[in-house]
């Protein structure tokens, strides 16, 4: 038997009503597929899914947050790659688990967390799919975007003697900030029209872990200055068994941009930041394949791609 579908036609009706018309979208939701104007240049392909109860927990956040964050965390790859995010294809598992009016309460709380970033960075909901079981809800978020051909800045560009840089301040996310970031979609094409950026990455699973994707795409190593760390209030606000440094070298969500420039840029960006938000030059790149940190008396310690914050300090 097909389940009856009366409920899900409603709640895109919903949807669709709520999402303003653009001349970039020639057909939106409500058809087959979407019609969109094609950018000029290349396009950003992204997609992430969230699992209630794994990335994501009812309890503890507001649909309307998991909304948002579900289509930031896309908006956040395609800032990393230094691109315009420009369409989202939204796709939902709901929870039969729920009765008939939460299901609708919650799907139009997330939809709203949808909408308000997706206007806040001009990108449109052009479509998805909806559905609903007896599991968990499950939402996928895809993302097109745009960048002008060539201006794509990939994980694997950086250089031995490149000036490592990040966006805020990093750590202790899991006190909030993992539901209320913001996509540094301005900063990324705010960095892209000021500076050669050589390789660049959103952190989404650490300051070190995302490093070592940087060294390992790019084949180099790096160098960490301790003391140069930007930590988070929140980071120095925890008190548990690892230090703040500890904190925002390996807690992960910052959602910040980590990148590499050379030293020439790079003296040109901490000359005058062209960003409102704090840049900081956090180490360099080296050759070889290590990662390190370096504390204020210039003593190097390994940074492990796991496991570091038994072995440092
Ligand atoms: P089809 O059966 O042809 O795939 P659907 O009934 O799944 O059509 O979807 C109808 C329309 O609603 C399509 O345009 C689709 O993109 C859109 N849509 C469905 N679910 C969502 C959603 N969660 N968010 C945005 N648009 C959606
Ligand atoms: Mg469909």
């Amino acid at each position: 038997m097909l389940p009856d579908r009366t409920s899900e036609f409603r709640l895109i009706e919903w949807f669709r009503a709520a999402i303003s018309a653009s001349p970039r979208v020639l057909t939106g939701i409500g058809d087959d597929t979407a019609v969109v104007e094609r950018p000029n240049g290349p396009v950003l392909l992204a997609a992430d899914m969230l699992l209630e109860g794994v990335h994501f927990d009812l309890a503890s956040s507001t649909p309307f947050q998991v909304g948002r964050k579900s289509l930031g965390v896309n908006l956040s790859d395609v800032a990393a790659m230094a691109g315009q995010p420009r369409y989202a294809l939204v796709s939902l598992a709901l929870s039969r688990r729920l009765s008939h009016e939460e299901q609708t309460r919650f799907s139009q709380q997330l939809f709203k967390g949808l909408h308000s970033m997706s206007t806040q960075f001009d990108t449109i909901i052009v479509g998805g799919d909806t559905t609903s079981w007896d599991g968990p809800v499950v939402i996928n978020v895809a993302v097109a975007g745009e960048v002008p051909t060539g201006a794509a800045v990939t994980r694997s560009g950086a250089e031995p003697g490149d000036w490592i840089f990040v966006t805020g301040s990093l750590g202790g996310s899991i006190e909030g900030h993992h539901l209320d970031f913001i996509p540094r979609v301005h900063e990324a094409l705010a960095l892209r029209a000021a500076c050669n950026l050589h390789a660049m990455i959103d952190i989404s699973d650490g300051l070190v872990a995302d490093l070592y994707h940087i060294a390992e795409e790019s084949d180099v190593g790096a160098c960490l200055d301790e003391t140069a760390i930007p930590i988070s209030k929140a980071a120095a606000s925890i008190h548990d068994d690892r230090s703040s440094l500890e904190h925002a070298l390996g807690d992960g969500e910052d959602f910040e941009l980590l990148f590499t420039v050379s030293p020439h840029d790079g003296q040109r960006l901490l000359a005058s930041n062209p960003l409102q938000i704090p840049l900081s030059r956090i180490g360099e790149i080296v050759a070889g394949d290590s990662c390190r940190l370096r504390d204020s008396s210039g003593t190097e310690t390994p940074l492990p791609r796991l496991g570091w914050s038994h072995l440092v300090g």
